[in-house]
């Protein structure tokens, strides 16, 4: 990467670190953010710092293994939470961790209101579910769950401690974050006020396919094949000579077609 590209990384990072404290989304010592600078050199926020103090001078270089290579100071504790999402999603470019209180208040009390999409635009953004990965301390565990859960999401909420957010550049990562909170706020008053409501399971290919047509990242274009794959005909196998040939109409959903299958079984069975 060249140094202009760089430095621009670099201010960009302090920005969205001190973005985070104006927010009121963390407090303390709490959040981190990292971008990937090259293929295996990430660009991380320094431990024990305010948010609100983080300057280019404090930010660390990391190679993917979590080893200084560039800055004083030391990494922040969940830098391995980081990296094992980079490395299950070579697309993604920079992720933001933080506290904020609506989001992270869904995630402590196991409500899973953003389990399910109501608001058609966030579909677009983040997917149709923002999932909450369980508990566990900043270590092994918890990063596989998070690598294991990236694969297919672009923002979680972790129970009993907060949310991530991540994509192609900082303001995608810091933007999804934002977004996370919003749905979380919304949730929450939706829930105290008469109830949530969830979008007809209708909506979602229109809005996974949008998703898609944006360019989005990996987990949006698996969404998409995920939903091309279901809605793909299968061709049934072969069925015994003495039955008649089932026929498969164009688009026609899996579970037709298995249904198909079922009763060609059942049949055969009958007449032996
Ligand atoms: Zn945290």
């Amino acid at each position: 990467m060249s140094r202009p590209a760089e430095r621009g990384i670099r201010a960009q990072l302090v920005a969205t670190a001190q973005a985070l404290h104006q927010r009121g989304w963390v407090a303390n010592h709490d959040g981190n953010v990292s971008a990937r600078l090259g293929p295996d050199r990430f660009l991380v926020t320094p431990t024990a710092t305010s948010k609100a103090a983080v300057e280019e001078r404090g930010l660390l270089e990391v190679d993917g293994r979590g080893n200084r290579v560039a800055g004083s100071g030391r990494p922040f504790g969940e830098l391995g939470l980081h990296l094992a999402i980079y490395a299950a999603r070579p697309d993604v470019a920079a992720l933001v961790h933080a506290h904020p209180p609506h989001a992270t208040a869904l995630a402590c009390s196991g409500a899973r209101l953003l389990d399910r999409p109501f608001i058609a635009e966030a579909v677009v953004s983040l997917g149709p579910t923002i999932p909450t990965v369980p508990f566990a301390p900043p270590g092994p565990a918890a990063a596989e769950a998070l690598a294991h859960t990236a694969r297919d999401h672009d923002a979680v909420l972790a129970a009993n401690h907060g949310a991530f957010a991540w994509g192609a550049d900082l303001e995608m990562a810091y933007l999804r974050l934002e977004l996370v909170e919003h749905l979380a706020r919304i949730a929450a008053l939706a829930q105290a006020t008469g109830g949530l409501h969830y979008l007809p399971d209708s909506a979602l290919p229109a809005l996974l396919q949008s998703r898609a047509r944006a360019g989005l990242g990996a987990a949006a274009d698996r969404a998409a094949d995920h939903l091309a794959a279901a809605q793909k005909p299968v061709v049934a196998c072969a069925p015994a000579p003495h039955s008649p040939t089932p026929t498969i109409a164009p688009g026609q959903q899996r579970s037709e077609v298995a249904a198909l299958i079922r009763e060609e079984i059942v049949r055969a069975l009958r007449e032996r």
